[in-house]
């Protein structure tokens, strides 16, 4: 808590946002000290980034998965807080309006909450930063849920890093984050709560068409997430290298969309890799340490590089001849329902539509498909990812897809196409993956189980597969779609020189 640590008693309002916990939540435990009531709130915000639909814009508003994990993790928060003699108090609208008006309605004397390092989102805190100070009203931001502040992170040169390896070099050395803190016991409450909605009222669920598979695989909450990382560290932690890669095990763990809405912070998550029994850091950690890093590094560079959710970061890639015109949306729908005729990308795909979630190696080869294979935009690729993922990330969404298309700072090389058979081969051996999201596939001998147009037509009829009719044949010629990007690639580099 680097903030100002002057008392003031009266009432304060937490403002629960992307920190949907009760332990480690900095602004809650400063209000349980300092102040004599404390009213929590969560403001559900469409507007905030409503442009849906507009392509190269700034339209991210909440996604179908989202909104379904977004239901339930608020529920579980309100009946902890409950828990402790509290509740939570839910407005929709501009939290421009909301705060400021509940602030009035309450008498508050200090608002407090964590930042969120994202354009938009920051500028709509200062905003309310300056409304609430102009009301003599106390605002206090807590700093959020990463390892070091984005600012804090420069090169040598005093700018911010553009490359990983760098990057997570000098955050090492900025040592441990601080102890992660434990959750208050009991919460002060007013003697009269202000107006609340009802859970029900924001109508988050209706959206997910897909809420009963989805419901399945997770438990939003505080709870599940702390759950999820004693299995993480208790039975999976000492294999992450080698299991993160094969998608068929269980091997990653899955804390992805906790971390995002905030029901567990990277603070707890970084210590618990300390054995106190050891004396330190237990080292098998570090590969997965690493992957927090990424995380953090996709915070630091949406922070420094805000049009990074529209726009390619490396600017030559404003050329690219993405493909227009005939065959796209058929190209596109085929990919989004996991009918390519590739079973891994297929696979990946049905994977995300079921659960919400697709394993790390697949996102790389179904997002190089997408923009490689069959050179439709990258930004088709975020936004469906955007609505389907439970834990769709403006940083690590974006990042991830500028990653793939090639155009990121430290992106994949344009010219390392994945070759999903190959891939599949690789990373999906035994065919398990492919065999469990495509139950139609599952008779196929394991030596076309990547590659279904190369069995034998007495090989398909044996395992009961009619290619264009119980499975698709492929969408783009296998031979043809490295070749077809990499042509693809070197009209770009062409039009820019003869553009300079
Ligand atoms: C095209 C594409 C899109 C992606 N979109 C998202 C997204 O919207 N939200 C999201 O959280 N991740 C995204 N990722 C990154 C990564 O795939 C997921 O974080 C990971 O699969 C989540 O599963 P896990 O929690 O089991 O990961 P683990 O392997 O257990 O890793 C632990 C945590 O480290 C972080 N992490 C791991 N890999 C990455 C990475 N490559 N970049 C940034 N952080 C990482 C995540 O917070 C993750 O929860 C995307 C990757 C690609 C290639």
């Amino acid at each position: 808590m680097a903030e100002s640590m002057t008392p003031g008693r009266g009432t304060a309002i937490v403002w629960f946002r992307r920190d949907l916990r009760l332990s480690d939540h900095y602004a809650l435990l400063r209000a349980c000290r300092d102040y004599d009531r404390v009213i929590p709130v969560f403001v559900l915000f469409e507007d905030a980034f409503s442009q849906r639909g507009k392509k190269n814009s700034d339209s991210w508003p909440l996604g179908g998965a989202q909104r379904w994990w977004l239901h339930h993790s608020l529920k579980q928060l309100d009946k902890s807080l409950q828990d402790r003699g509290s509740k939570l108090i839910f407005r929709h609208g501009d939290p421009l309006q909301e705060i400021p008006a509940l602030v009035k309605q309450t008498g508050a004397s200090a608002v407090l909450w964590h930042r969120i390092y994202e354009a938009q989102i920051a500028g709509i805190d200062d905003k309310i930063l300056k409304v609430l100070e102009a009301a003599g009203c106390k605002a206090l931001p807590h700093r959020g849920d990463l390892l070091h502040e984005p600012d804090a992170v420069k090169s040598g040169g005093g700018t911010p890093f553009k490359v990983f390896t760098p990057f997570w070099r000098s955050l090492v050395k900025m040592g441990a984050p601080a102890e992660p803190k434990a959750a208050p016991g009991k919460i002060p409450a007013p003697a009269n709560w202000p107006k609340s909605l009802d859970l029900r009222d924001f109508h988050l669920e209706a959206h997910a068409k897909w809420a009963f598979s989805i419901a399945e695989a997770w438990v939003p909450g505080e709870a599940g997430a702390k759950t999820r990382l004693r299995a993480f560290n208790d039975e999976k932690a000492a294999r992450y290298v080698p299991d993160r890669d094969i998608p068929s095990i269980n091997g990653v763990s899955r804390l992805s969309p906790h971390l995002h809405f905030g029901e567990i912070t990277v603070r707890q998550i970084w210590h618990s890799f300390h054995d106190a029994t050891k004396g330190g850091f237990d080292l098998r950690f570090e590969p997965y340490r690493r992957q927090l890093g990424w995380r953090e590094f996709a915070r630091h560079s949406l922070w420094h590089f805000p049009d990074a959710p529209r726009a390619p970061m490396r600017a030559e890639f404003e050329q690219f001849p993405w493909r227009k015109g005939g065959g796209i949306s058929h190209d596109l729908k085929a990919w989004q329902v996991g009918l390519t005729g590739y079973p891994l990308v297929d696979a990946g795909m049905r994977e995300l539509w079921k659960t919400g979630w697709m394993h790390n190696r697949v996102r790389m080869v179904v997002g190089s498909f997408l923009v490689k294979n069959l050179r439709i935009h990258w930004l088709e690729g975020a936004q469906w990812f955007w609505d389907t993922l439970v834990d769709a990330d403006l940083a690590n969404n974006t990042m991830g897809w500028q990653w793939a298309a090639g155009c990121g700072f430290d992106a994949a090389p344009y010219f390392r196409v994945f070759n999903p058979v190959l891939q599949g081969k690789r990373f999906d051996p035994e065919g398990l993956y492919v065999k469990k999201w495509i139950p139609e596939l599952k008779h196929l001998p394991l030596k076309y189980i990547h590659a279904p147009w190369e069995a034998p037509e007495a090989e398909l009829a044996r395992a009961r597969v009619i290619l264009g009719e119980t499975y698709p044949k492929p969408v783009v010629d296998p031979a043809k779609g490295r070749e077809l990007a990499l042509e693809a690639y070197e009209t770009m580099k062409i039009s820019r020189k003869t553009s300079k």
